[in-house]
């Protein structure tokens, strides 16, 4: 359903001031993942992601990784991690987070590769959002190595990351699609931002329904001990929170009050 849904609003990008675009979409469009033909999920590893708590409607491998609820790539690696959840103090969430946190406090290296200038500029901007947060994580643009590395490719707009692996890095890699440097800055801002939210272990804000943000589509699975709500933060829908499901061209690229509220939380 989300995918016929995005492909309609992809073709009419600019057609409506609040259009709905998932933040991170399917990614036909991105060579770098679907370069590999894809192999076959097999049938226990579909219980497993669905034992974990993921929907897997979706489910599907890109070269040895999964694609997992439309954006998230999950190694092998990182899959068999999820067996034994990092134990943290307290509630587990961003508002709500991943199994797998990132180690704090750490310096966070992010090279960008071969960006246009708008994404270049958004993603020194989305830097600057994690580090007025003060808190434990602190990110540091690099011209070569980089613990994760932003690229840029395919026509869409959106972008896909992944979760940290478990090993207390943050996921190495970024793409954010071409067809995103067409929308503003701010818009730009917002979704390297919510790429990175990933990267150190953030999960969507409306993943028990994506219709919120997106206009269709149900829960993306709660997994069995990841999607703990945070003390202070709504339960119900956020509506400014930049890890939302999917986005309109009217963002600001700005952390929501909860956003900052789970970040200082966890880091
Ligand atoms: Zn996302």
């Amino acid at each position: 359903m989300r995918k016929s849904f995005t492909s309609l609003l992809l073709a009419v990008p600019f057609a409506a001031a609040m259009l709905a675009i998932p933040a991170c979409q399917k990614t036909e469009e991105a060579a770098p993942v679907t370069a590999n033909a894809p192999q076959a999920v097999t049938e226990s590893e579909r219980l497993r992601f669905q034992e974990l708590g993921f929907d897997v409607s979706d489910l599907r491998k890109v070269g040895s990784d999964f694609l997992v609820e439309g954006d998230m790539i999950i190694t092998p690696q990182a899959l068999g991690a999820m067996g034994s959840p990092v134990v943290v103090n307290g509630p587990r969430g961003e508002q709500y987070r991943t199994y797998n946190l990132v180690r704090s406090p750490q310096v966070i290296t992010v090279r960008g590769a071969s960006l246009s200038t708008p994404i270049s500029q958004a993603l020194d901007r989305a830097i600057a959002n994690f580090n007025a947060l003060g808190i434990g994580l602190t990110f540091r643009r690099v011209t070569t190595g980089g613990l994760i590395v932003v690229r840029e490719s395919g026509s869409g707009a959106g972008g896909v990351a992944g979760f940290p692996p478990g090993n207390g890095s943050p996921y190495g890699s970024v793409t954010i699609y071409g067809g995103t440097r067409n929308y503003s800055l701010d818009v730009c801002e917002h979704v390297v931002t919510h790429e990175l939210g990933h990267c150190v272990g953030l999960r969507h804000t409306d993943w028990f329904n994506r219709a919120y943000s997106c206009g269709s589509g149900g829960t993306e699975g709660q997994g069995t001990s990841g999607a703990v709500h945070i003390p202070g933060t709504p339960t119900g829908y956020d509506a400014n929170s930049i890890m939302n499901a999917c986005f309109s061209s009217t963002e600001t690229g700005e952390f929501s009050t909860y956003d900052r509220t789970a970040l200082n939380y966890l880091y």
